[in-house]
């Protein structure tokens, strides 16, 4: 059975969509969402060869050889011109290592037309990716699993305005104010607090003054939110 967290990531994979899973592990999602008769078509990329392994011995097991195809290569090398690829799903790692392989080979995402994106920290450096590259954000989910929280960004072409704090918190997710949403930035928070009663026993250099000021601002615009 596919996590809680790799499913919600599957419910935004539009049906007949051709699929690259990115950093795909044992490919747990393309197999999913080929035996959910969502996708026909899938590629599995690993840069790691252990998990490549472990990705190509499921997709044999399931007997999915003829509609998953899983290539060791670094981030995006895995997609093919031909593969025909509309679609890429990046899962279960940090937000500026997602942005990274997303900026790293641009030319693959011309055909693309949806990116679903699962971050498991610092979602926020996807939002500032996305204006930058003319993607919008069509829907957010934020899940918790295990004792752990994610988000989850859905992204399709378009303009896309934020303000600071909704570049931090997510505009739908603000929106949404879910309990798990609630639960993450009390925590955010807790610890922000935590660390300026650090600093206010490590004195009053410039830098620490300057250290505490963004703190305390972004204590302020999540409050507000
Ligand atoms: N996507 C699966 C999930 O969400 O459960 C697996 C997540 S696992 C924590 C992250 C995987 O990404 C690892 O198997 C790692 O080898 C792979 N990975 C990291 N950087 C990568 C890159 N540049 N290209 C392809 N895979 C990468």
């Amino acid at each position: 059975k596919l996590s809680k967290r790799l499913e919600a990531v599957a419910s935004f994979v539009p049906t007949g969509a051709v699929v690259a899973d990115i950093g795909s592990d044992h490919a747990y999602l393309p197999c999913y969402l080929v035996h959910n008769g969502i996708v026909k078509k899938a590629i599995a990329g690993e840069v790691v060869k252990g998990p490549y392994e472990s990705a190509i011995k499921q997709v044999k097991l399931e007997g999915l050889e003829d509609n998953i195809t899983v290539r060791l290569a670094d981030g995006l090398k895995a997609v093919e011109k031909s593969d025909g690829v509309n679609t890429i799903t990046i899962a279960g790692m940090g937000g500026p290592l997602i942005v990274s392989i997303l900026d790293k080979c641009p030319e693959v995402l011309h055909s693309v037309t949806r990116l679903i994106l699962q971050p498991n920290i610092h979602a926020k450096v996807i939002r500032e990716w996305a204006i930058r590259n003319g993607w919008a954000i069509l829907d957010e989910v934020i899940l918790k699993e295990d004792e752990k929280i994610y988000e989850i960004l859905v992204l399709q072409r378009g303009a896309m305005e934020l303000s600071e704090q909704e570049i931090l918190l997510g505009k739908k997710l603000m929106a949404k104010q879910t309990e798990v949403f609630a639960e993450k930035w009390s925590k955010e928070i807790e610890n922000w607090k935590r660390i300026l009663t650090s600093l206010d026993l490590a004195g009053g250099t410039e830098d620490i003054v300057k250290k505490r000021e963004d703190i305390q601002r972004l204590i302020k615009l999540v409050e507000e939110a």
